[in-house]
């Protein structure tokens, strides 16, 4: 089939069935029908591109020149951004079309979809489910059968959680692997973009043209580029009745502790057993307490986010209040109007923590703890070639809206240490509860190894 058939089938599904999901914050399909019909002539004329006319969306996190870009915000609700992230313009390139902007918790601040100012989103598998955030959209999206891939965001969990909750695989890469170029800032350090899909492969053949230095982001890195397909296939080949024979996978009990849901934990133990059938050897590794990379995470993140988000100020771009009587009304009530309860929430805690008398006794103190974080990893990585745990405590919820901020963050407990070390993970399908929700096995690599990691899911599969 052609490009603009299989973009067709994609769009008259979304027009059908979006309304009940709400994955999508803005749509493209005249200028994707466009860049579909032109694919295929391209095509047709000997273009060879793999991802030439394959349509996809990106989560609307990242700027796209000429098409609304809101972040989930009121903030940016008529922002059009006048450039492209250059993960947008490395996509384009591929010759992928995007087919829109999908929702998302606003600025990413979030785990289950519920703080985006254009609304929640369904879960496909249970509509009266969340998807997991802050890539809420993204995952719907795909578990919906909108696009087969999208991009993400993670800065504690956002590719991996919402993965698990709608039964995807989604990869966060490795700090640096990806440029954060034309990605709205929430907190720089742990920012990092990444891809979304059905399968590891999946996940591979959008991350493939995401990847490489970028000379607009001061903390992209150079490094070599790995062709994760080829590294894909050629596992595959090498692969016999016990494929993972050279695997060590390092478990920490830390990872299963209180708040685990049972048939959670019984999934991922099961997986884990399958892994050793398949030649794997299970090493004990110790990782530090969740419970204190949690503090640390959310003293960091909203740190840095308060220090991000001073940009809209009602000034520059994005939402202005009306009538301001004079320079301080506007900030103050641009903002207060603009910004939702969570995001408030995070730059009063952020701002507090930097603040002049509490920035050693907080700000400081976490980031001595994050050099601890990254120690215990390194030390565990001496002895295993990938950590699993659960990706989620518990598999999608029903979204409450009495639910409190500090339980909310209770689940991302698995996901953020992983950020504030840098390293690649990713999330994979691994069972269902007796609810019928999907369970996520997340697997943690050492740096770049992101090949190990999409290499190791897809044999599994
Ligand atoms: N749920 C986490 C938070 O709210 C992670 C979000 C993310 O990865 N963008 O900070």
């Amino acid at each position: 089939f052609s490009s603009l058939e299989l973009t067709d089938h994609y769009i008259k599904r979304i027009d059908a069935l979006d309304s009940k999901i709400n994955s999508f914050i803005t749509h493209t399909s005249e200028t994707a029908r466009a860049q579909a019909k032109a694919a295929d002539e391209m095509r047709a004329q000997g273009d060879n591109r793999l991802l030439l006319g394959v349509p996809m969306a990106h989560k609307d996190i990242f700027c796209t020149q000429g098409v609304l870009t809101t972040c989930g915000s009121k903030m940016l609700h008529n922002f059009v951004s006048p450039y492209n992230a250059t993960i947008v313009s490395n996509i384009d390139k591929a010759g992928m079309i995007s087919l829109g902007k999908l929702n998302m918790d606003e600025f990413a601040m979030g785990s289950d979809n519920s703080s985006s100012y254009y609304g929640t989103v369904q879960n496909p598998w249970n509509l009266e489910r969340v998807p997991g955030g802050s890539s809420g959209g993204s995952a719907a999206a795909i578990a919906a059968g909108f696009v087969p891939v999208a991009t993400g965001s993670d800065t504690g969990g956002s590719i991996r959680q919402p993965a698990s909750f709608c039964g995807l695989t989604g990869i966060k890469p490795t700090y640096g692997r990806v440029s954060r170029f034309g990605m709205i800032a929430y907190a720089s350090s742990l920012d990092q973009a990444g891809s979304m899909g059905r399968s590891a492969k999946d996940c591979a053949y959008l991350l493939q043209p995401m990847i490489g230095h970028d000379p607009l982001d001061g903390t992209s890195i150079k490094h070599d580029i790995p062709d994760y397909i080829q590294d894909i296939e050629d596992a595959e080949a090498a692969a016999g009745d016990k494929p993972f024979a050279h695997l060590r996978i390092g478990v920490a009990k830390e990872y299963f502790a209180n708040g685990l849901d049972s048939e959670v934990e019984q999934a991922v133990r099961a997986a884990l057993k399958k892994y050793e059938e398949l030649g794997a050897t299970i090493v004990e590794v110790n990782i530090t307490n969740p419970d204190i990379t949690l503090s640390t995470y959310y003293m960091l993140a909203p740190a840095e986010a308060s220090s991000n988000l001073s940009r809209f100020d009602g000034v520059r771009f994005g939402y202005r209040c009306e009538n301001p009587k004079d320079l301080i009304d506007l900030y103050t009530r641009s903002r207060s109007e603009g910004f939702g309860p969570e995001v408030q929430r995070r730059i009063l805690t952020g701002t507090y923590a930097l603040s002049a008398g509490y920035f050693d006794a907080y700000y400081t103190k976490a980031q001595k703890v994050r050099r601890l974080i990254v120690k215990d990893f390194d030390d565990a990585f001496a002895n295993c070639d990938v950590i699993a745990s659960p990706t989620a405590p518990t598999a999608a919820y029903k979204l409450a809206e009495d639910l409190d901020p500090a339980t909310m963050y209770l689940g991302d407990v698995y996901t953020i240490a992983v950020n504030l070390a840098g390293l690649p993970a990713l999330s994979q399908p691994v069972g269902l509860t007796s609810d019928g929700l999907p369970i996520g096995l997340q697997l943690i690599g050492k740096h770049w190894h992101e090949s190990e990691l999409l290499s190791t899911a897809h044999l599994f599969q």
